[in-house]
């Protein structure tokens, strides 16, 4: 198959490409092929907006893992194929246990997700008797089972405000988005997991901070995950950048915030995949990366040919068993009560 149009890919995404699975361009007659596929085998197709472009474009719903989540749960499909990360395609497994969930290469894994585990949380939780765990979405579904609350970065500080004041928390795995919620509510008796994603930690304060005098009237869309939402906020602080162009946004938010923004241009301090639903939701306004290298190895192994071997074959297919998905769906239904859920990742 021939392509139909260049893709540019970053030094990142090409060298992940060596190990994934390859020899297929992106071109009609795989489009063609993919959606075939899809009806013949009553699937719905996700995609997180960290995704190549063609996989976003190809998808029938494209989103934050939350959101996905979500279509997933209420799509009449029997087959969801998660274009994500392995904890993505789990949590829709532990919100629709009846349905088969196939994700187009099981080691897509999560640097954050695996910064954890649940020996390690059980052991955390031994040292805290009757602290209240509240959990990144970014997380296996065994930890999530460990969990009370899971959080998304859009709700995770009403999740812990809505905590008793005198009881302890354990907050993890992100320890920026665990900062993020200290800050914003003053809490002291809240404890950090010292995790991170490989990909948000390198995007960090100097270059917010010189890619932002470089463009003074830019507006500054930043993921509290990142090395840099805490230097952002430092920064507006200090006046070196206008408070109000400093937004702290989950990647579902952004798009919001991409329709309504009057800036002209818009730095964006996240995944670069991200770049491709801001562009088509307001081709108007420059938006650029704040650490063009900022690419997600693990999003990107979901490449054309992964998509297609998924659905002729019906690989790889994501399990979760009973005990551990019950457990794990009373922390994720609580997430998905407490505050305005809009997304996650
Ligand atoms: S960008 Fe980071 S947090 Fe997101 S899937 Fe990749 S490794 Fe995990």
């Amino acid at each position: 198959m021939a392509a139909t149009a260049p893709l540019e890919r970053t030094a990142s995404e090409t060298s992940v490409f060596e190990s994934a699975y390859g020899g297929v361009e992106p071109d009609a007659a795989w489009r063609d092929e993919v959606l075939r596929l899809a009806a013949e085998k009553d699937a719905v197709i996700l995609a997180h907006n960290y995704q190549l472009p063609e996989i976003q474009d190809i998808a029938h719903h494209t989103g934050d893992s939350l959101a996905l989540s979500r279509i997933a749960a209420a799509s009449d499909a029997s087959t969801i194929v998660f274009c994500g990360v392995h904890f993505m395609a789990e949590t829709a497994k532990i919100l629709s246990p009846d349905k088969t969930v196939l994700i187009p290469d099981e080691r897509a894994g999560c640097s954050l997700a695996d910064s954890i585990t649940g020996d390690q949380l059980r052991e955390w939780k031994a040292e805290h008797p009757g602290a209240v765990v509240v959990s990144y979405v970014n997380t296996t579904a065994e930890v999530k089972a460990e969990t009370d609350i899971c959080c998304t970065s859009s709700n995770a500080v009403e999740v812990v405000a809505s905590i008793p004041a005198d009881r302890e928390v354990l907050f993890l795995p992100d320890q920026f988005l665990g900062a993020h919620v200290r800050r914003k509510t003053g809490r002291e008796n809240l404890h950090i997991w010292a995790g991170e994603c490989h990909v948000h930690a390198g995007i960090n304060g100097p270059e917010l901070a010189a890619r932002a005098a470089a463009d003074p009237d830019a507006d500054l869309f930043i993921h509290p995950e990142c090395g840099c939402a805490t230097s952002a906020l430092y920064l507006a602080g200090e006046g070196a950048v206008p408070a109000e162009q400093v937004k702290i946004l989950s990647t579902g938010d952004m798009l919001v915030a991409a329709r309504s923004t009057k800036a002209k241009s818009v730095l964006v301090a996240t995944e670069i995949g991200m770049l491709h639903q801001l562009r088509k939701a307001a081709p108007e306004i420059d938006f650029r990366a704040v650490n063009e290298r900022a690419s997600c190895k693990y999003m990107k192994m979901i490449t054309p040919a992964a998509l297609l071997r998924c659905l002729r074959d019906g690989l790889d297919e994501v399990h979760v068993d009973a005990e551990t998905a019950r457990r794990a769906k009373g922390a994720v239904q609580r997430m998905i009560e407490i505050g305005q859920p809009g997304g996650g990742e």
